[in-house]
């Protein structure tokens, strides 16, 4: 059929649509749950992993739990994630912690208050406003700013000026999620949601948005509430056909065949760039492939150190890590090389026997071929070379593996300079795979998809809502035509 025949009578109804949600992150259960609030009952979540929840995962860990992925919930007006939870006493905002950071450096020299409130402000001003867009890359927009805020101060050590802002930039990649500054573009159209930036989940950890999602019963913490009999773990698709007009075939990685009339595919960016080519059959269309090769997924990962007490003395709740020149050139020809992108350590909430640390980037990736073993030898040498007191050995360590993991393949997304080049963004992300009559067939949610919240949970939320509500306007236009 080559042209659309609404006098046609639809042959597919909410009741009996086959829908197959691919994945089940924050955006495979919006979109799951939004669904079958709207009155679809034929809805699959097929998941490659051994448990729901994606990039969040709550784990027990300490005394409760950690949260190995998505930790906060960044702002509160327009935050979806902050709308649904405000009043559920379930939230806690972190307030200022700025205040409480301390800059140590790699000769064991605390850097004076002083200093630190003269540089930190020329750093964090030389950040872009949120309405400014710029050619080139956030890296050039910041170094510029910065240096020429430096050159305007009398007698400040450019040394040590070098060394608060390298660590800054490092602090800003984990943000963005980027190896570098360099690699960011200045058109970003991330919209902030005002309020605090790291709203926590006090002790119950990131997995108590997808329980209030699903609904699922208080007592019993494996429940999956209304999504019960809906999701199939451990079924990673290896192939969705796409081809012509009518059902869509997909095929799982044991040679498994499934069939769906429409298929919401919510795999990271990171599986999209590495996968693509064997997954879609026939390939996708050059619009999609230009948005897969020009956003990026980076590579932020966690360390979690359990002490048998508080580790840190009462006024070190917070501290990075600034290299003396000498010191990094050292480092660099060392085998401890990667230790150059760990930005820092704080004590986690609500767990003062937790520390926990960052590192982003290629040293990340790095990080995540190494034993345990040999990762904790590096950060308590790290430990030992910059602190002036000593830290005793954890009973429990563990880090996360973010990028070699084949379903996820990286952290989170962010917009590049490549992307402007080439003209797409996540709106190319989104556009769904229509059929002549405009019935979506093949639909994307995640985060990257997000025009203004890409890399968030929240925005990983509204994209599969988003695709839900796609649907479902769908189903009520054929619905009206029909009735004509
Ligand atoms: C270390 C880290 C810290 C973060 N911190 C925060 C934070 O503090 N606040 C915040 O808002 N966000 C944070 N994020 C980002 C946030 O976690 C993500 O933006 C969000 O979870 C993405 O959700 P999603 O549904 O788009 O994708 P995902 O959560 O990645 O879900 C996709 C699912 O698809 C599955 N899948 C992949 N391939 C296949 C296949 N072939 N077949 C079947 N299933 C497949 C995956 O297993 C996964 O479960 C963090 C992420 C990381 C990694």
């Amino acid at each position: 059929m080559s042209t659309c025949d609404l006098s046609l009578p639809i042959l597919k109804t909410r009741h009996t649509a086959r829908i197959v949600i691919i994945g089940s992150g924050p955006a495979g259960v919006a979109a799951a749950t939004r669904l079958l609030e709207q009155g679809f009952q034929n809805v699959r979540i097929l998941e490659a992993e051994n448990r729901i929840g994606g990039r969040i995962n709550t784990i027990p860990f300490g005394d409760n739990v950690v949260d190995l992925g998505a930790q906060w919930c960044h702002g509160e007006t327009g935050n979806v994630v902050y709308e649904k939870v405000k009043d559920l006493n379930v939230v806690e905002r972190t307030g200022d912690i700025d205040s409480s950071v301390k800059f140590i450096r790699s000769n064991k020299q605390l850097l004076s208050e002083e200093l630190t409130k003269t540089l930190m402000p020329l750093a964090e001003d030389s950040m872009p406003d949120e309405s400014e867009e710029f050619e080139g890359s956030l890296g050039d927009y910041v170094t510029n700013k910065f240096w020429q805020a430096v050159g305007k101060l009398p007698n400040v050590d450019r040394k040590i000026a070098t060394e608060l802002f390298d660590q800054f930039k490092k602090s800003e990649c984990s943000y963005e999620g980027s190896d570098t500054l360099f690699e960011v573009s200045g058109k970003g159209d991330y919209e902030d949601c005002k309020g605090d930036m790291l709203v926590h989940w006090r002790d119950n950890g990131y997995k108590t948005f997808l329980r209030l999602l699903m609904n699922s019963k208080q007592d019993q913490p494996e429940d999956l509430g209304v999504l019960n009999g809906h999701v199939e773990l451990n079924k990673r698709i290896s192939q969705i056909n796409w081809e012509g007009a009518g059902e869509l075939r997909l095929r799982c990685w044991n040679g498994e065949l499934l069939t769906a009339d429409h298929v919401i595919c919510t795999v990271s960016l990171g599986v999209l760039k590495e996968q693509h080519a064997s997954l879609f059959v026939p390939p996708l269309p050059a619009a999609k492939l230009r948005a897969i090769n020009g956003l990026k997924l980076g590579t932020v990962n966690k360390f979690f150190l359990e002490y048998t007490a508080p580790p840190m003395p009462k006024d070190w709740p917070y501290f990075n890590f600034l290299w003396l020149e000498k010191d990094l050139l050292e480092l660099r020809g060392s085998k401890r090389f990667w230790l150059e992108s760990v930005t820092g350590f704080h004590i986690v909430m609500s767990q003062p026997r937790l520390l926990e640390g960052w590192i982003n980037g290629e040293h990340a990736r790095y990080m995540e071929t190494l034993t345990e073993e040999e990762v904790l030898e590096g950060l308590e040498w790290l430990f030992r070379k910059f602190l002036p007191f000593d830290v005793p050995h954890p009973q429990r360590f563990l880090r996360t593996q973010w990028h070699s993991n084949p379903n996820f393949r990286g952290s989170y997304s962010f917009r590049t300079p490549l992307a402007d080049e080439l003209r797409t963004g996540p709106w190319d992300l989104e556009a769904p795979l229509v059929d002549v009559c405009g019935k979506p067939r093949l639909m994307f949610a995640g985060e990257a998809s997000s025009k203004t919240h890409f890399s968030t949970v929240h925005g990983a939320t509204e994209t599969g809502w988003r695709e839900a509500d796609r649907l479902n306007e769908y189903y009520s236009r054929s619905t009206k035509s029909s009735q004509i």
